[in-house]
């Protein structure tokens, strides 16, 4: 079965973003970029699928710049066999022109499953696999915390409000990855200067007729409000009335 790992380079996790002073969005000159982390959970589940026999292959597959080309090497680090990178300069990809993009690829390369993050943390859209399951009509299961495949179908268990979900979907099908699903690998050495050789494709939105203008503008973009400090009060009866007459939630 050959598996398919979209995977998004965003901000690095762990990089306090700013937000331009224009309000246009945030600020990306000279900030660390990285892989998703939701993206790495699903590249590490499809590893694990190689190693247990059940992936014989895995694509990795970025929509963006040339940089985009890192994210790929870094799955290909990893572990995954080749990329192919969806090459534009487009400053704003939506989720919706990226699920196209990955319905051409899907019909042109026949997987058994695709393998994405449930969300991206930059625009935390949480839509592009849903919006493939829907455009190519295959069945979804999303925010998956355990991925079994037997005989034809995938048994993904979900965590819901108030317990676990478990689906059974027949293959192919579209998963997406939560957070507690595995916990990714880092690429040692010798994988990294391996994943120079391994190939990587060029393809164009055009090749696939997707059109990347944006279909929703982003009105502004605002730091969340300064916490206010704190203080303390001398009895309950003064706290009951900050609470009821200046905080207003009683
Ligand atoms: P989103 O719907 O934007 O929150 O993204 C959810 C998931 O879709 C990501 O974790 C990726 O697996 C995939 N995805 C979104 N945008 C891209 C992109 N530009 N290139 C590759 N995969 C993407």
């Amino acid at each position: 079965m050959k598996v398919l790992v979209p995977v998004k380079r965003v901000v690095d996790a762990n990089v306090k973003v700013r937000v331009k002073a224009d309000g246009s969005g945030v600020e990306l000159a000279n900030v660390k970029m990285a892989m998703n982390p939701f993206c790495e959970i699903a590249v590490e589940e499809a590893i694990r699928l190689k190693e247990k026999g059940i992936a014989e292959e895995i694509v990795a597959i970025s929509v963006g710049s040339a940089q985009a080309g890192e994210t790929i090497r870094t799955a290909l680090a990893m572990g995954a066999d080749r990329g192919i990178l969806v090459k534009t300069d487009a400053p704003v990809i939506e989720p919706l022109a990226v699920a196209k993009i990955l319905k051409g690829i899907v019909e042109a390369e026949q997987p058994g499953l695709v393998i994405l993050g449930k969300q991206a943390i930059d625009d935390d859209a949480s839509q592009t696999g849903q919006m493939l399951s829907a455009l190519i009509g295959w069945p979804q299961a999303t925010f998956a915390s355990k991925i079994e495949i037997a005989e034809g179908k995938a048994t993904i268990t979900r965590e819901i409000d108030g317990g676990l979900q478990t689906l059974r979907l027949s293959l192919p099908a579209i998963v997406t990855t939560d957070l507690r699903l595995n916990e990714p690998r880092y690429a040692s050495l010798p994988n990294i200067m391996k994943a120079k050789k391994k190939p990587i494709d060029e393809k164009t939105p055009e090749e696939f007729g997707v059109d990347l203008t944006p279909r929703l503008e982003i009105v502004t973009t605002a730091e969340p409000p300064q916490r206010q400090a704190g203080m303390r009060v001398d009895t309950v009866a003064e706290l009951v009335d900050k609470l009821k007459n200046e905080a207003g939630v009683l």
